[in-house]
């Protein structure tokens, strides 16, 4: 099935302004609301079709996804289709004026019904906050993948009373403040008329109920401060700046509600002698220029231990070699990266009478003078010279 333009739904020009987009929006949504419309499938298709277009247009981001790629742009994550008209409510509540949907389409509608409405009283506490963690591996971590142990401060629940925050055997009573809604509704005005504005009961939490007796260990919290050991299990080929997200291992939530997530943060340790380009290592290496001149095999070090590469005879300063798949695995793929050496040819600082004219012999020797092409070289500049040893 083709989709409908969300410009051409919202009735909007491409380059209408936010403000427009969620005057449109609103438009629509009040002329097909289902209150309106009772037993209209055209309405609600429309009713539905309206919020998906606006849930694109109406955020800065995902509009300008859908501008550059269509409808193939937005069908990421964040994305979805409105399947259920409650869904819309709770979604763009805010948008209709009254800090939260249901309200306003039940004041100018007349009798919304109570099971459209988004909060109401919510069985269990609030919910914990998101923690984050740093972690530092070397290289060699990175290579292998590997277990860390971190330990962070975070509320874990009370043991007390189980997380609930009432002392045990006491149980719950109605919050007096909302008759147990867990809302507090508020009369005001708008360009709509009268309607309620409906705000969380910050007694109860959003909860409807309160501890007839709080727990003395918690103070009626439901939770406490303390030291936890978090195992993370990192896999191999992680970068700088990638998160592992341990859900549910943040803080927890406030009498019994859920626990927030824990994202471990990873840091790359600088290495002695390889550095890291992309899931390829780099290394520089020096050999002597007998070794240059004649060949032989070198020991390297690598990430995962010591290896051979043989040198050819006649190597010159700046050759890269390649050592296939001694480098970082690919996070997200099969295979891995290659370790990549840089020939560098190292100069004695000191040199015995006896070394001294032996060089000096060389030195004169036809095959150690270059021709006046050599000893110009490729005429590429230094930088460029680099640039492709490590290409
Ligand atoms: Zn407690
Ligand atoms: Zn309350």
């Amino acid at each position: 099935m083709t989709k409908r333009d969300y410009y051409e739904i919202l009735g909007v020009s491409r380059s209408s302004t936010a403000e427009e987009i969620k005057k449109a929006y609103r438009k629509l949504a009040l002329k097909y609301h289902p209150d309106r419309n009772p037993g209209n499938k055209e309405a609600e298709e429309k009713f539905k079709e309206a919020a998906e277009a606006y849930e694109v247009l109406g955020d800065a981001e995902k509009r300008q996804r859908y501008d550059r790629y269509g409808h193939d742009g937005v069908k990421g994550t964040n994305f979805r289709e409105f399947t259920d008209v409650n869904d819309i409510f709770s979604t763009f509540g805010d948008i209709f004026g009254g800090g939260f949907g249901g309200s306003i389409f039940e004041e100018v509608f007349g009798g919304g019904s109570k099971s459209r409405r988004r909060s109401g009283p919510r069985t269990e506490g609030t919910p914990g906050a998101d923690l984050r963690a740093t972690i530092r591996l070397t290289l060699e971590e990175i290579a292998t993948g590997v277990e860390k142990k971190i330990r962070i401060r975070r509320y874990k629940p009370c043991d007390v009373c189980g997380g609930s925050g009432a002392k045990p055997g006491s149980g719950k009573t109605t919050c007096s403040d909302c008759g147990g809604s867990g809302e507090i509704r508020q009369v005001s005005r708008s360009v709509f008329g009268q309607f309620v504005n409906i705000s969380t009961c910050t007694t109860c939490g959003g909860e409807g109920r309160v501890v007839r007796q709080p727990c003395t260990n918690c103070g009626g919290e439901g939770r406490l401060q303390g030291e936890s050991t978090i195992k993370v299990t990192v896999p191999a080929g992680v970068s700088e700046g990638n998160y592992i997200p341990l859900r549910g291992q943040g803080h927890a939530g406030r009498r019994g509600g859920p626990a927030g997530d824990l994202l471990v943060l990873i840091e790359e340790q600088p290495h002695e002698y390889f550095k890291r380009e992309g899931d390829d290592i780099l290394y520089d290496l020096w050999i002597s220029f007998p070794v240059a001149a004649l060949g032989g095999d070198v020991e390297i070090p690598t990430l995962g231990g010591k290896a051979l590469l043989t040198i050819e005879p006649a190597t010159p300063a700046g050759r890269a070699l390649r050592m296939r798949d001694r480098g970082i695995p690919h996070l997200n793929s099969h295979g891995r990266g290659d370790q990549i050496v840089r020939v560098n040819i190292w100069v004695p600082r000191h040199l015995s009478s006896e070394e001294r004219e032996m060089l000096r012999r060389l030195q004169n020797s036809p095959n150690f003078v270059p021709t006046p092409e050599e000893a110009r070289g490729s005429g590429k500049s230094f930088f460029e010279k680099v640039k492709d040893a490590f290409s």
